[in-house]
């Protein structure tokens, strides 16, 4: 693998039966093999903040992998948070910023079905122990659609309730839906966010954009064959579609 590896993860559970279509949920055991295979093979497990220097040069890339955790479910505290913290991996948990507490309302979709998300109380025990939380917006709207004051808000206005709440700085944000248009990398830049998560498939190298951060999408239909393809390989950045 030349470059580093951004795993995007969703749910760490066992899909409700019938409701995953979007390949979301990777089981607890899968994601025990994983995180085993991770320090086994002696890959490097890092934060978005070594990334960020390893993109600007000032630290080496070689076997560096960052974990990345969308919308901040509760299964992460139950499931994934147990892992990490055994093998001390530091991970980064997006949230969104009005629905602490919640479910994932923002899911149209019946087939999907409504899921809880982190409540302050697991968020606070967890933010000092290698867990850091960033943005994932105020209410995951598809951002390319809003006006610029709504844009500011959902971006800037998450940023501000979230460090309120955690006395802790966010310093990054994941595009909900991948969706961003110029308007959008503008004002996360704006906002004093110093990286910037996308959806879109591939590696991160020395210079890469830190606005626009590619990154792997481990579903569960990613079997461990898969996986250590994507660990081992330049697959990810044969796969990009753009
Ligand atoms: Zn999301």
């Amino acid at each position: 693998m030349n470059g580093a590896i951004v795993l995007m993860y969703h749910n760490i559970a066992d899909p409700p039966a019938g409701k995953d279509p979007l390949g979301l949920y990777v089981s607890p055991g899968m994601f025990r093999f994983q995180m085993w295979y991770l320090k086994t093979a002696g890959f490097r497990v890092v934060s978005l903040r070594d990334v960020l220097s390893f993109i600007e040069g000032s630290r080496s890339g070689e076997r560096l992998v960052a974990l990345t955790f969308d919308d901040g479910y509760q299964d992460f505290y139950d499931n994934a948070y147990p892992v990490l913290r055994n093998y001390r991996f530091p991970s980064t948990v997006f949230l969104v910023s009005d629905l602490i507490g919640r479910e994932n309302s923002w899911e149209d979709d019946p087939c999907t079905g409504r899921q809880r998300l982190l409540d302050w109380d697991a968020i606070h025990a967890i933010k000092t122990e290698g867990v850091v939380f960033g943005s994932h917006s105020r209410t995951h709207p598809f951002l390319s659609r809003l006006s610029p004051d709504a844009l500011r808000a959902e971006i800037s206005g998450s940023k501000s309730r979230l460090e309120a709440e955690l006395q802790l700085p966010v310093d990054f944000f994941c595009y909900p839906y991948g969706d961003y248009g110029p308007g959008a990398v503008d004002m996360v830049k704006e906002a004093g966010y110093t990286l910037a998560v996308t959806t879109k498939r591939g590696l991160v190298h020395e210079g890469s954009d830190p606005y626009v951060i590619r990154r792997s999408f481990i579903r569960g239909s990613t079997n461990p064959f898969l996986f250590l393809l994507r660990l081992h390989s330049g697959y990810e950045d044969r796969k990009r579609a753009d």
